[in-house]
Formats: structure tokens, C-alpha cells, sequence
């Protein structure tokens, strides 16, 4: 390559991986997998060893992590949080040994797991935990105490009263605990956590410790950065004495006296990989000895005495079996890999969402060939390739017709998806009517995906409106439907009557209407009937409302049928008056509360009578409704569900503040 092209390259690569890493170590939202970063990262260095003068201080193969968020204090750290250098192959890790030896001839090497989660600091001061914050950029972490103090492993007091001790550790999100964030966000409604490493980090990085608290967190300890009162030689004897001290630390580590012993402890934990309850990347060679490690020293990101080998992401073959298509609530046909079932980052898959027609020619599919797959980001899993091609097969085809309904079905000019467009098509019915009665939208509790399939299969509902003209007689009728939960769900759907305009409008799924936009509507109109006559430019004018928006409202209004089933749902006293804004009326007017815990000095009917006196309204159980919750110590499963609904938390100080 010539210098100008290297130099080229060079700038757009840094451009890139700064983009990146602020997506992943700021934002706590990663846009592209590890492996890719990895190779973005290594293609720049390689490019700098190639060109020497094109290298740069401020360049990202030579800085830790990203900015500390102003959010937080900031914590210049006593002891650089260094990164490590990484390895892919054996020949690099023989590459370090062979360093190593240059100035110590026959190390000792302690192999530990790498922890797939975020790197903390935590300050002891006479046996007290004092501060605790995170990496930063090396030099400049975040003041993240008060979170830090809801993790239960992190002790808070030391049986031995050192002056000083700080410890570095991997704070992570177990995978039971990450398993149960994911339903919560899912049934909340949310866009469910990436994957446990980003969901620790957001659940760190955020300003509210009871968020943390509700998460889950654990931690790892795996470094003393400093102490006064006690002396350690080396790097297995100091975690040995911080487990004596009541650290959590790694949970397993070998001490290897080769670089060949050392590589079979790095394979016997990629074997173990797919074992443990929580995610690590890698493992970790460090000479043991802590005296030789300062004779070696770091360079500007990493220590010269460790290397990090990094797992490649796990990939299985395997056969497909078949390939499933579902309808969509809009009518889009998904088609899903079904093949026989592999081991992969400690679960077991048999499925992988196959996207569109485009990517399954662009795999060249057929049913019965060998495939490779793998999780992307150790968690999605997704087909790869086809390493097998059954002889003599098709290639995989999605349908002409829809699988529910027998309709065509047709790709929509700028669309990667075949869509099935039979309004009265019984897959899509049956989602829509999910849809109207999810959390999210209208609320209908019991009346989830299992009871609207047993409905519909009966005939008893094909539109919202059949709803609503359920009896508790024809409930009772169904299977394994006792009397007792007939009458929970009669009176769930009466209530649901009284809901708020804007949960009607987006249970009704207009397209491109969303949660946000459908309140936005409720604010703007007096009522449903004011929108049915507006004009599409009243929906343009809206903030943040396109043309896309306007026009799907538009159309949704004027559609035949639309007028009818609004009416048919009026009749049946569904309400479609939107609430009208108070003005006045007290500092916390229109706003619900649920309180939980023990209060500082109120009594929960204390704080109850306050909320109302000034215009609130308390209501005992969280849900979408519920605007705060006012959480005391000791305060349990509802400050859990808060937390996934993501209903703001406030003390009793707080609420204290909103009345002035
Ligand atoms: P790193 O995560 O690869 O290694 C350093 C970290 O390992 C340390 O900060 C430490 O906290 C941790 N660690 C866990 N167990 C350890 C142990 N036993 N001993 C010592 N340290 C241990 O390096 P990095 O510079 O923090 O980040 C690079 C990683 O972040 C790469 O995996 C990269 O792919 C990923 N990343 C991804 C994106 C993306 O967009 N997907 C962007 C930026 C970074």
C-alpha cells in the first residue's frame, strides 16, 4: 500500500473505531459485534507499524476506554486502570512468552477467566469502603459509589482495618439476572438489553441507585492497584488475601509454570466457556510475580506482563431442518431457521431468524444442508453460512401464498419483506387483537397471546369490539378457565373501558403511530371524533410528526371501516374523550403515585393524605400508569417492576422538593 492510501485508511479507520467506542464505552450501546471492533482495531495498528510517521499519540491503539460522563463526579485515579493487550493466536501468546523471558527466565504465570463486564476501582480507607468508580479513560473514571453500594459482593467493611487498599474488579450482570432483566423489559414493552455486558454498564452508569439495586449486579476481583499495612508478592497470594478479606474474586485461576501449561489453562477455560453462569471473553496470562511486573512496566494502554487471549465468537455446524414463516400484526412474513439442536455460549439454539428473501438467496439455503451458526454477540442466534449443500436440493423458497390465510402475498416497493395484505387474515387478526390488549397498550391483564388464540380459534373474537361483548358465561366456557379468573378478566376488560384516549389509538396499531405519538394526539385533540374530522395537515402540524405519520393517520381515518368500529367501540363505553389538562389543582396534580418501603419519618398514610392534599392521586400496584414511585428501605417487588416499567424512583426527600 502507498503512503497516501495508508494514510487514508488510517484516518478513516480512527474515525470509525472513535465512533464506536463512544457507542460502546459512553453510550452503553454498542452498534456493531466485538470481533468486528477487534479487527477494525488491529487492521489500524497494523497499518501504524507499517507506517511509523503516520502514528499519533491521540490515536485510539494508544487510549483507554472512552470520556467519563459528566453525569458523575470525576475520580482521577491514584493507580492507571490500564487495558490489556490482546491475542487471537497461540503463535502471538508464544510471541509475549518469548518477551517475557528476555528478562525473566523462567516466570511463573497466574491464568485467570476475563471477565466479560465493566472495570471498577474500589477505595478502602481504614477498612471502609469509601469510593468507588469506574475506568474511564484510565485516568479519569466516574464517581460511582451510591450504585456501587447496592452490589451486594462488594463488601462494605473489612474485618482488618487496613489504612488503604484499593481493589480493581469486573462488575457483571449474571446470566440469571440479565435472563430476568430481558423478560421485563420485553413484557414492559422495551427494547430489551443487548447483551449482559452493556446491560451492567447502563445499569451502573445511571444516576439512580435504586436501578442498580433492582439489577442484579455481581463482581469480580482481580487486582490490588494499591495498599498501606500489608504486602503481597504476588499476584495469586493477593487474591487469595482478598478472598481472606471478603472480596468476591475470580472465581478460579491457575498458576502455570510455562507458556505451555499456560495455553492449556487458556483451552480448558474456553472449554468451560459455555458452562459458567456468566459471560467472559477471553482469558488472561499475567506473570505472577508482582515484583518483576514493575521491572516491565506498560506502555500508554496496557501492562507489558499480561496478555489477554480473545475467544473467537462460538460456531457450531449443523442441519437445517426446516424453515418456519410467521405473519406479522402487519402483515409481514418472517421466515425462521429451524435446524438440529446445538450447544453455543451455554444455551442451547434450534432456531435463527432468517430476515427476508433477499438473505436466504444471498445464503444459497436449502432444507437438509449443513449450516454454520453461531450467537451473534454471544447472545441473537444467526445462520452464517452454508458449509454442506445437500446434493440435489432447491433452494429454500418462501411462499406464494400466506401460510394463514392462503392469500398472496407481495413484496412492497422499497421493502426487503414480503407482506401478506388480507385484513381479515387470522394470523394477523390474532396479533392485532395481542397487540390492543398488551401492558402497553389497552392493558387487559389475563387476556395475553394464549387466551387470544383459545378466543379466536372459538370465534368468539375476531375485532376489538367482540372484546368488549364477551360474557363472563362464554369465559367460563373455555378450558382450564375457572369462574374466579372469568371474573378477573370480565372486570380487567371493564376497566380497560376507562382508559386514556391515546391507549385505544395505539392498541388500534395504526401504522408508524407509536406509544410517544399516540400521547402526543391525546394532548393535541379534545377528543377521537376531533381527529376523525381533522385534516391531515392538523397531524402534520404535530411536533415531531413527518409526512410518513400524517399521511398513515389520514388513512387510517378515512379508511371504510374505520368510522364504524370507532363507533361500535363508543357504543360499547369504550372511551374516546380525551383527558383535559388540569390547570392548578395543586404541585402534583395528574400524577400517580405508589409507595413502597419504610419512609424515613412519614408513615405510608402520612405520605398517601400529603399526595393527595396537593393534587396527586396513590394508587397501589405499578403499572404504565403509575408516574412515581416513592420508595423507602427495605422496599421489594415493587420497586422491581418500577424499575423495568421505568417509572422514575423518588425518596421521601424528593417528594419533599416537588412540594416546595
Ligand atoms: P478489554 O476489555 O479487552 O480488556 C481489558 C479489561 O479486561 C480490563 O479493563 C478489565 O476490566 C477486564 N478484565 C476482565 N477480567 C480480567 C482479569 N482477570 N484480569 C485483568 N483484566 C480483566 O479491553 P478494553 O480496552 O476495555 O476494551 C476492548 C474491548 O471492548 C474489546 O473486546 C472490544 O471488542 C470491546 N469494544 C467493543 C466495541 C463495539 O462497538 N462492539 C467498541 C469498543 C470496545
Amino acid at each position: 500500500m502507498q503512503r497516501e492510501e495508508g494514510a487514508k485508511r488510517i484516518e478513516e479507520l480512527r474515525e470509525l473505531i472513535r465512533y464506536h467506542s463512544k457507542r460502546y464505552y459512553e453510550d452503553d450501546a454498542p452498534e456493531i459485534e466485538d470481533y468486528q471492533y477487534d479487527r477494525l482495531m488491529r487492521q489500524l495498528a497494523q497499518l501504524e507499524a507499517a507506517f511509523p510517521e503516520l502514528d499519533a499519540p491521540d490515536s485510539p491503539t494508544h487510549r483507554v476506554g472512552g470520556a467519563a460522563s459528566s453525569l458523575f463526579a470525576p475520580v482521577t485515579h491514584a493507580v492507571r486502570m490500564e487495558s490489556l493487550q490482546d491475542a487471537f493466536s497461540v503463535e502471538e501468546l508464544l510471541e509475549f512468552d518469548r518477551r517475557i523471558r528476555e528478562r525473566l527466565p523462567a516466570p511463573l504465570y497466574s491464568v485467570e477467566p476475563k471477565i466479560d463486564g465493566l472495570s471498577v476501582s474500589l477505595e478502602y480507607e481504614n477498612g471502609l469502603f469509601v469510593r468507588g468508580s469506574t475506568r474511564g479513560d484510565g485516568q479519569t473514571g466516574e464517581d460511582v459509589t451510591a450504585n456501587l453500594n447496592t452490589v451486594a459482593a462488594i463488601p462494605k467493611h473489612l474485618p482488618v482495618s487496613l489504612p488503604l487498599l484499593e481493589v480493581r474488579g469486573e462488575v457483571f450482570m449474571p446470566h440469571e439476572s440479565f435472563d430476568r432483566l430481558v423478560e421485563w423489559q420485553e413484557l414492559a414493552g422495551e427494547k430489551p438489553a443487548k447483551n449482559p455486558r452493556n446491560a451492567a454498564a447502563g445499569s451502573l452508569r445511571q444516576k439512580n441507585p435504586a436501578v442498580t439495586a433492582g439489577r442484579g449486579l455481581s463482581i469480580y476481583c482481580f487486582n490490588v492497584q494499591r495498599v498501606e499495612g500489608a504486602t503481597y508478592s504476588s499476584q495469586v497470594e493477593s487474591l487469595d488475601s482478598l478472598s481472606a478479606l471478603g472480596f468476591s474474586v475470580l472465581p478460579f485461576y491457575t498458576l502455570c509454570r510455562s507458556i505451555e501449561e499456560a495455553i492449556a489453562a487458556v483451552e480448558d477455560i474456553g472449554r468451560r466457556r459455555g458452562e459458567l453462569s456468566f459471560d467472559i471473553d477471553g482469558a488472561v496470562i499475567k506473570v505472577d510475580d508482582l515484583a518483576a511486573r514493575e521491572q516491565f512496566g506498560s506502555t500508554a494502554k496496557f501492562p507489558r506482563w499480561a496478555i489477554a487471549y480473545k475467544f473467537p465468537p462460538e460456531e457450531k455446524d449443523t442441519r437445517l431442518t426446516a424453515v418456519e414463516v410467521q405473519v406479522g400484526r402487519t402483515g409481514v412474513l418472517t421466515p425462521t431457521a429451524v435446524f438440529e439442536p446445538v450447544q453455543l455460549a451455554g444455551t442451547t439454539v434450534s432456531r435463527a431468524v432468517l430476515h427476508n428473501e433477499d438473505f436466504i438467496a444471498e445464503k444459497g439455503l436449502s432444507v437438509g444442508d449443513t449450516i454454520r451458526v453461531r450467537k451473534a454477540g454471544d447472545i441473537i442466534p444467526e445462520v452464517v453460512a452454508v458449509t454442506r449443500h445437500e446434493a440435489g436440493a432447491e433452494p429454500y423458497r418462501l411462499p406464494a401464498v400466506c401460510p394463514s390465510c392462503g392469500q398472496p402475498v407481495a413484496r412492497e416497493p422499497g421493502e426487503a419483506a414480503l407482506f401478506c395484505r388480507n385484513p381479515a387474515c387470522p394470523a394477523q387478526v390474532a396479533r392485532n387483537l395481542v397487540h390492543f390488549a398488551s401492558r402497553g397498550a389497552m392493558d387487559i391483564e389475563g387476556l395475553g397471546p394464549a387466551m387470544v388464540l383459545q378466543l379466536t380459534a372459538r370465534g368468539l373474537v375476531k375485532t376489538p369490539p367482540d372484546i368488549y361483548r364477551l360474557t363472563a358465561e362464554q369465559l367460563a366456557g373455555i378450558e382450564r378457565m375457572g369462574e374466579k379468573s372469568a371474573a378477573n378478566l370480565t372486570a380487567a376488560i371493564d376497566r380497560s373501558r376507562q382508559n386514556p384516549v391515546w391507549r385505544l389509538l395505539f392498541g388500534l396499531g395504526i401504522r408508524h403511530i407509536g406509544e410517544k405519538a399516540a400521547k402526543q394526539l391525546e394532548a393535541a385533540f379534545e377528543s377521537v371524533e376531533q381527529m376523525q374530522t381533522a385534516p391531515r395537515e392538523a397531524f402534520a402540524a404535530l411536533d415531531g410528526f413527518g409526512e410518513v405519520m400524517a399521511d398513515s393517520l389520514a388513512e387510517f381515518f378515512a379508511r371504510p371501516g374505520t368510522a364504524a368500529l370507532l363507533d361500535e367501540l363508543r357504543s360499547l363505553g369504550v372511551n374516546t374523550r380525551c383527558e383535559t389538562k388540569e390547570t392548578g389543582g395543586g404541585a402534583l396534580s395528574g400524577k400517580t403515585f405508589v409507595i413502597t418501603g419504610t419512609l424515613p419519618t412519614l408513615k405510608r398514610s402520612e405520605a398517601a393524605a400529603l399526595i393527595e392534599q396537593h393534587g396527586g392521586r396513590v394508587s397501589g400496584s405499578v403499572s404504565q400508569k403509575t408516574d412515581y414511585l416513592l420508595a423507602g428501605e427495605a422496599a421489594g417487588s415493587k420497586l422491581q417492576k418500577a424499575q423495568a416499567l421505568g417509572v422514575e424512583v423518588i425518596t421521601e426527600a424528593q417528594l419533599s422538593e416537588m412540594l416546595g
